[in-house]
């Protein structure tokens, strides 16, 4: 094979114009499993792990733990390979702990977040020897109780919001919200008070024991400001644990939220030419953001005479994002006065679509049949919501039967799809090493109606029909 262009590490385009996944054709991928497909890189998604990795524990003398967040991309592949590569996990829940532990990870790298948590989910955590980030002083007692009644002592830390200070100044991509703004409208992490009254709680109960500071805003910025200006504050509220509390901070997370190359989320300005080249330039690399954190977060914590923490990091679509794509078949191409649509197998909503109608992906012809002629045209799914996939994008005018790929689909995509018109969501694929390998079975009419259930008095023939007449859901 005569590789001409490259899209990216693991994505090139052929001398006849095929996308190949790794070493794998997209159009072979397509036949063998049929579209709409998500496809997933395994050598993509060990890279990122190590990149992000890297970029901070070569800056960060005091040590880095890399929590993977696993809602950005659930299947259990997945998860076992950043288990392979050594990655914790970010977990909310049962189900997330539940498929990290069937992955192999071991449990002493496992956090369950999440405000609200369930007693079946704090109880799993606790046999199993996850860290528990408690979000409200309440928590703090539900865990201690099972932490008793499993005769276990279990490590804890504390989700807090952010002092306002420096975020005051940002203003988030996410809503027309100061960052500091917005980090205290949401429902996750205690106020600073409350977070210091938490480490008091903590610190006077033996069956817990207290090892971390929490935060984790989201993403909010392509670029490192927000969380260099995450520093002052964190330094700040340590500070104030290790004065009020006696008790300084062994480790600190800084959630997650980094971005990288094509950044697909709450791109949606309309703006979409250009896109598919660019490869790792469109947003700051993670080493700048690793290089603003560490030193920041540094000069800080020393300058306040604070001994330095561990550093946690909770990567989710920094580590997904670019290791998917998605293979979707041109149905119907229409030519209206205002618009032209090319209209594709793939639902929006399977794209992730569903969670930010203002996400924006980059789209590539994937099985040569591009013609050397570009038109501006939206590519829409079939549902029928309004399920824009790109809007006015300037494309190759692809008829029929072409075979597209929307770029950067790996996070956020299956995770988050629904069954709209009752449309089973797709098989993903991981390809690596040379192989393609099904990591989730498409979903069939039984996956999709396989929870209804008919009661009894329905049975009876009404005048439209008798119940004989009807098909069996297979
Ligand atoms: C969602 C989430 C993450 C990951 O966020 P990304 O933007 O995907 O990096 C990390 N930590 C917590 C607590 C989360 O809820």
């Amino acid at each position: 094979m005569i590789v001409e262009t490259h899209l990216d590490t693991h994505l090139s385009v052929d001398v006849g114009g095929e996308l190949h996944v790794e070493q794998v054709p997209a159009r072979e991928l397509a036949e063998r499993f049929g579209t709409p497909l998500h496809v997933i890189s395994g050598s993509r998604l060990r890279q990122n792990y190590r990149r992000i990795r890297d970029a901070f524990a070569s800056r960060w003398s005091a040590g880095v733990n890399v929590h993977f967040a696993i809602k950005s991309n659930p299947a259990i592949a997945v998860r076992r390979i950043l288990t392979q590569e050594g990655a914790g996990g970010d977990c909310l829940g049962v189900p997330e702990l539940h498929v990290s532990l069937v992955a192999g990870t071991p449990p002493e790298r496992l956090v369950l977040n999440g405000n609200n948590k369930p007693d079946d989910a704090i109880e799993l955590a606790v046999r199993c020897g996850a860290r528990i980030n408690v979000d409200d002083l309440d928590e703090v007692e539900r865990v201690a109780a099972m932490a008793r009644a499993a005769e276990r002592v279990v490590t804890v830390g504390i989700r807090s919001k952010p002092d306002r200070g420096a975020l005051e100044e940002q203003s988030s991509e996410m809503a027309a919200l100061s960052i500091g703004a917005y980090a205290e409208l949401s429902k996750w992490g205690l106020e600073p008070d409350d977070a210091v009254a938490a480490a008091r709680a903590i610190l006077a109960r033996p069956e817990l024991r207290l090892v971390g500071l929490h935060y984790h805003l989201g993403r909010h910025l392509s670029e490192p400001e927000l969380f260099e200006d995450m520093a002052p504050g964190l330094a700040h509220l340590s500070q104030r644990l290790q004065r009020e509390a006696g008790w300084a901070p062994g480790s600190v997370t800084l959630g997650g939220g980094f971005t990288q190359g094509r950044d697909p989320f709450f791109r949606n300005s309309g703006a979409l030419a250009a896109w598919p080249q660019a490869a790792d330039d469109f947003v700051a690399p993670i080493e700048d953001f690793a290089e603003a954190v560490c030193s920041e977060l540094q000069r800080r914590f020393s300058e306040r005479g604070l001994p330095l923490p561990v550093l946690g990091l909770e990567p989710g679509r920094y580590i997904t994002a670019s290791a998917g794509v998605t293979l979707t078949r041109v149905g119907t191409v229409k030519q209206g006065r205002a618009r032209r649509w090319v209209m594709v197998d793939s639902p929006g909503t399977h794209l992730g679509l569903s969670r930010s109608p203002r996400d924006a992906h980059a789209i590539v012809v994937a099985d040569g049949s591009a013609p050397d002629h570009e038109v501006v045209c939206d590519v829409v799914g079939p549902l029928c919501v309004v399920d824009v996939i790109a809007q006015q994008a300037t494309l190759p005018a692809v008829g029929p039967g072409a075979l597209l790929c929307v770029l950067d689909t790996g996070a956020y995509a299956d995770g988050e799809a629904s069954n709209a018109n009752s449309i089973g969501r797709p098989a993903v694929i991981l390809v690596e090493a040379g192989r393609a390998d099904e990591i989730r079975r498409r979903e069939t009419l039984g996956d999709v109606f396989g929870r209804d259930r008919v009661p009894p008095h329905l049975y009876v023939a009404g005048p439209g029909s008798d119940w004989h007449d009807a098909p069996a859901v297979p």
